[in-house]
């Protein structure tokens, strides 16, 4: 199936190692399918392990070459691989929209979030400053650089196909250092639209490479085992973040890792409820719910605790769930049935055990792939759903009384990546911010994610903090010069 789009040469089925589009071994592809219809778009190729190694090998001759180009040099290239990925932005949002399932419009949102990073990491790439230390002896100068830390492994999820790639390599090529990427099984389209925008952009050969296939502990297992690869930068599940840092730690490289939350969202007393409402809105039901920092919980205060709960059923009957690609929808399909199942146990846990629905949105999709947008009250801390990633369009809705049992239910997972929080009171705002066991916290705000600010979790949501100046951080070593005999 071809997709309608501007520059067709975007839409590519081959991987890109080396700055060639390759095939696997005896031509093994496997199939990407559109959420929504359940068509398949496309087969792209299954590599393995020996196609990794392959990919790694490109990344290692392109290394020395990429790290002795000025900074200045690499910057141009990133700003023109910017400048390609908002001039398509249109093309990339209808692949995305096409076997990711988002809204359109959320789409193009991605697109330029996603773009975002480039022409941030573009301009740092000029300031990576290092240091001259006041010595500790007449005779001496120390000083610090940065350098490069090598080649770069980077295993992306599915549900931000475009911008969790370019969080990861832009810093890294900025920093002067070569990639390869592994994408979501599911996603791997967009991400090999990113590759053909690098090659226009003019990035050489072996700089960026692309490994698709469906073997991902096959594949993950060569990037972690291999000495050339010096750091794994890794987004997705809280599991496989713990295996592949585990499988890092025979060659001991570095790793970052972004895994899951079980973000709160507290509104107390003195909050301004409409305000939160749209927040929460925005935090909970984005991308159907499928993101890490989505709100998992809801926690309310008794005093405004109806009132909350009556004006977000309203808000969510006005959610429109459909094809990405339909008029006004809002929630598209979840990724696949696997993930409505899980979902749908979640729920249905949290019924058997008390919890009520005050919400289901009728006119959803007769799909497996669809789950209609729901509210569910009386949840409590032993239930499922409360300690699990929903991924999904359920809002769980809890009440609590005092703001130290609050903070209390907030903090008890062994998740810490983002919190959000709505009250006018500068005490209690000082107060609850510092006492919030995460690494981000939204005050009287549903969206925090931006490329200017550090994004990353405490605790088991990970290791790093991608975007901001801190971002490239994860990407270069220090390396300290001591200049004796002067
Ligand atoms: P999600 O729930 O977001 O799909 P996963 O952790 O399963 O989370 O997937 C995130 C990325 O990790 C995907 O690219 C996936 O293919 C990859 N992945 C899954 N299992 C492994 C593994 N054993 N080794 C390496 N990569 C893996």
């Amino acid at each position: 199936m071809t997709l309608n789009l501007n520059q067709p040469d975007l839409f590519r089925d081959r991987a890109f190692i080396d700055g060639q589009w390759v095939q696997a071994a005896e031509a093994r592809t496997f199939p990407v399918f559109n959420p929504s219809t359940g068509s398949t778009l496309a087969s792209v190729p299954d590599l393995g392990a020996d196609e990794t190694r392959a990919a790694i090998d490109a990344a290692e001759k392109a290394l020395k070459p990429w790290q002795a180009l000025t900074a200045k040099d690499r910057a141009t290239l990133l700003r023109n691989w910017f400048n390609l990925i908002l001039k398509n932005q249109d093309d990339l949002a209808t692949i995305m929209t096409s076997e990711q399932g988002k809204p359109f419009a959320e789409a193009k949102g991605e697109v330029a979030y996603g773009a975002s990073f480039v022409e941030w990491f573009a301009e740092e790439a000029k300031r990576i400053y290092g240091d001259v230390i006041p010595a500790h002896g007449a005779d001496k100068r120390l000083l610090t650089i940065k350098q490069p830390i090598g080649v770069v492994a980077a295993i992306t999820p599915w549900n931000f196909p475009i911008a969790m790639i370019t969080r990861k390599v832009a810093p890294a090529l900025a920093a002067g250092c070569t990639v390869v990427i592994k994408p979501g099984e599911d996603t791997p389209l967009c991400a090999l639209a990113l590759a053909e925008l690098s090659q226009q952009a003019g990035i050489p050969a072996g700089v960026l490479n692309v490994v698709t296939t469906l073997q991902a502990p096959e594949v993950g297992r060569a990037l972690c085992e291999d000495s050339r690869i010096r750091k794994l930068s890794f987004t997705g599940s809280t599991p496989v973040g713990k295996l592949l840092m585990r499988q890092c730690a025979d060659t001991v490289k570095k790793v970052s890792l972004e895994l899951g939350g079980n973000a709160p969202f507290i509104v107390f007393d003195d909050a301004d409820v409409d305000a939160a409402i749209f927040g929460l809105m925005a935090s909970k039901f984005r991308n159907a719910g499928q993101t890490c920092v989505c709100t998992n919980r809801i926690l309310v205060q008794d005093g405004v605790h109806d009132l909350f709960v009556e004006k977000l059923n309203a808000a969510v009957r006005k959610l429109k769930t459909g094809d990405g690609f339909g008029e006004a929808v809002t929630i598209g399909p979840l990724i696949n049935d696997k993930a409505v199942n899980k979902v749908r146990g979640l729920v249905n846990d949290a019924l058997a055990n008390g919890a009520l629905i005050t919400q289901q949105n009728s006119g959803t999709p007769d799909n497996p792939n669809f789950y209609p947008p729901t509210v569910l009250t009386g949840v409590t801390a032993g239930m499922r759903i409360a300690q699990e990633e929903i991924f999904g369009p359920v809002a769980t809705v809890f009440r609590f009384t005092e703001e130290s049992e609050a903070v209390e239910l907030a903090n008890d997972t062994p998740f810490g990546l983002a919190a959000y929080f709505y009250s006018r009171d500068i005490g209690r705002v000082w107060r609850v911010a510092e006492a919030l066991e995460y690494g981000m916290v939204g005050i009287n705000e549903g969206l925090i994610s931006t490329e200017v600010a550090p994004f990353g979790g405490i605790k088991e949501s990970g290791i790093g903090r991608e975007g901001s100046r801190y971002g490239i951080d994860d990407f270069v070593e220090i390396k300290y010069l001591c200049m004796g005999g002067l």
